[in-house]
């Protein structure tokens, strides 16, 4: 829909209207309104380099796309009725779902993991998390290593419970796949990574592999967080999950800007469920609880959370993001209490 600076086209300014969507196999109908006329263009409307073009025009205020950026992951979508499960847990059904483990497995500390893993299942988690590969701000921090993806598959097949991993590039993905990752984890800084994302959609179409798309801290408004997973599930894999993780510039004090408050804003849009990771939105791990529980307020599905069982010894952000397994065990309990007292989306 195109939307003129003035009440009407000008005939000329029409002329070169007509000529720019007509070379993308496109037409143009004025619609006549009482105090103004606006266009809308009839064909594929979605072409990026036509919109371009048009809002390139200084007589042009506004372009809308009707066509939606992320229809198959909206609420009308014919998918709405879609459930995640991942491992025995329908996320969203029946109460929170919880996800734990360490930031980064220490390839060195084999033993850590298992311990978390065995102390988190015993707490209640559903799903263990666990960094393999990790991306560093400071490129002279520890990187992770493939060495750690054999213990954390170790302490996925001890406890029976389902694994997520971060995948950063194609060859990580195929290692995680062959491995038997259960959950993908794209990461804030890849959440616009398009044609990661294309891929992983593709790679894991048709299968029961769980993407767990991270909001990007540079992502502001819900639909470029929704255009994203969109791409995955375009690709064929409709198992998403949505990651709120705080945003930046930060709040003074938190590691970043907390945004679990934008989970009513994304159900009323979208049918995907939503997990909150509080560790890296607060960033310290005596703010993990209070952010665990506004989140649940806020109608999150599930949480993600950075848990160690000696936060000290680990690596990564362990040392000042993981919880403990006994503080894991309260946040479940306080969250399962609070749970039937959100206001559901309707
Ligand atoms: C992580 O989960 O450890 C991580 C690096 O997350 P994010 O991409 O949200 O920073
Ligand atoms: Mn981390």
């Amino acid at each position: 829909m195109i939307i003129p600076k003035a009440k009407k086209l000008t005939k000329a300014q029409r002329k070169e209207i007509d000529a720019i969507v007509g070379s993308f196999g496109c037409t143009v109908l004025e619609i006549v309104g009482v105090n103004r006329c606006v266009y809308a263009i009839l064909g594929d409307e979605t072409h990026k380099l036509m919109f371009n073009r048009i809002l390139g025009l200084d007589y042009v205020s506004r372009v809308d796309l009707i066509e939606s950026t992320h229809k198959l992951v909206g609420r009308k979508s014919a998918l709405a009725d879609h459930k995640v499960k991942v491992g025995a847990a329908t996320v969203g059904l029946d109460g929170p779902f919880f996800m734990g483990g360490h930031c980064a497995v220490d390839p060195r500390n084999p033993n850590l993991y298992m311990e978390t893993a065995e102390a988190l299942k015993e707490a209640g988690v559903h799903a263990l998390r666990g960094g393999v590969w990790k991306p560093r701000t400071n490129p002279y921090s520890y990187q992770g290593s493939v060495d750690a993806m054999t213990i954390a598959v170790e302490a996925k097949e001890r406890t029976g419970l389902p694994l997520d991993v971060e995948v950063m590039d194609l060859e990580q993905l195929e290692i995680a796949l062959d491995a038997g990752v259960d959950v993908l984890q794209i990461g804030t800084r890849n959440a616009l990574n398009y044609s990661l994302l294309k891929e992983v959609g593709n790679r894991t179409a048709g299968t029961s592999t769980v993407v767990l798309l991270k909001r990007g801290r540079h992502i502001a408004p819900v639909d470029e967080f929704l255009a994203a997973a969109e791409y995955v599930v375009a690709g064929g894999n409709p198992n998403l999950l949505l990651c709120p993780r705080g945003t930046t510039p930060a709040l003074d004090g938190y590691r970043n800007q907390p945004d679990e408050s934008i989970t009513p804003l994304i159900k009323g849009k979208s049918w995907l469920p939503v997990v909150v990771d509080p560790s890296h939105s607060v960033g310290h791990a005596r703010y993990v609880p209070s952010c665990c529980l506004a989140a649940i307020a806020y109608g999150a599905d599930g949480l993600c959370i950075e848990a160690h069982v000696e936060p000290s010894r680990g690596i990564g952000d362990d040392p000042k993001q993981a919880v403990t397994p006994e503080v894991f065990a309260e946040i479940i309990s306080t969250c399962r209490e609070i749970w039937p007292c959100r206001y559901e989306f309707k």
